[in-house]
C-alpha cells in the first residue's frame, strides 16, 4: 500500500520500524508505540513477553482473563481493536506440546472471548488461528499463542481511521477494562449451554 494511495494524506508506517516483535502488518495509526516509550527503552529484555505477562498486574500487562492453565490479554500489536491472545502460562512452543488441559482452557477462554468481544464491539466475524513457527508468522515462535481478531465489515477501509487514531495506550486501557468487565458473565453463559453433567 503506497502513502497516501488508498487513504489520502494518512501516513502509512511500517511494523518493522517498531520496538519489539515486528509483524507483517501496516498500520495507519501509531500511539501504540507510546507503551514502549513510557515503559522504557528495552521493554522486553527479559525473553518471553508471555512469561512476562502473568507476572504484572492485570492493567499493565493488558490481561482480560486467567483461568488455572491459560490466560487472555490484549494483542500490544492489534490488527483490530480488541485483538485478544490466548496463551497457556507455560512456555511451549507448539499446539502438539500443550497437555490436554491446557488445550481445553485455551478453547474455552476463546469461546468467551468472542462473546465478549461480540457483545462490547458488535463484531461482524473473527479470525481465530495460531501461527505456528517463525516461517509460519509466529511473532514470538516460542510461546504458544492464540489470536482472536475481530472484524467488522467495514474494517478494510473507514474503521481504522475513525476508531484508531486517537491515543491507543489511553484506548487499550479502556479495550481491557470493558472486556474484563463483561468477562464473567460471558464465561457464566458458555458453562451454562454445555450439556448437563451425566
Ligand atoms: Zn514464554
Amino acid at each position: 500500500m503506497d502513502p497516501g494511495g488508498e487513504f489520502p494524506g494518512v501516513p502509512i508506517e511500517h511494523s518493522g520500524d517498531f520496538a519489539a516483535v515486528p509483524d507483517a502488518f501496516q498500520r495507519l495509526w501509531t500511539p501504540h508505540r507510546m507503551v514502549y516509550i513510557e515503559a522504557g527503552p528495552t521493554p522486553h529484555e527479559e525473553s518471553c513477553p508471555f512469561c512476562a505477562a502473568p507476572k504484572m498486574d492485570d492493567e499493565k500487562a493488558l490481561i482480560v482473563a486467567r483461568g488455572e492453565f491459560a490466560y487472555a490479554l490484549l494483542n500490544l500489536f492489534p490488527y483490530n481493536s480488541g485483538h485478544l491472545l490466548v496463551c497457556p502460562y507455560r512456555h511451549v512452543a507448539l499446539y502438539d506440546d500443550a497437555t490436554a488441559e491446557e488445550v481445553a482452557e485455551m478453547a474455552s477462554l476463546t469461546q468467551t472471548a468472542m462473546r465478549v468481544i461480540r457483545e462490547i464491539s458488535g463484531c461482524d466475524g473473527f479470525n481465530i488461528g495460531m501461527n505456528q513457527g517463525r516461517v509460519a508468522g509466529a511473532g514470538v515462535a516460542d510461546h504458544l499463542h492464540q489470536h482472536v481478531v475481530p472484524r467488522w465489515a467495514t474494517d478494510a477501509n473507514f474503521f481504522p481511521i475513525i476508531a484508531e487514531t486517537k491515543a491507543i495506550p489511553r484506548l487499550l486501557g479502556e479495550t481491557r477494562q470493558a472486556i474484563a468487565d463483561a468477562w464473567p458473565r460471558a464465561a457464566d453463559a458458555g458453562s451454562l449451554s454445555a450439556p448437563d453433567a451425566p
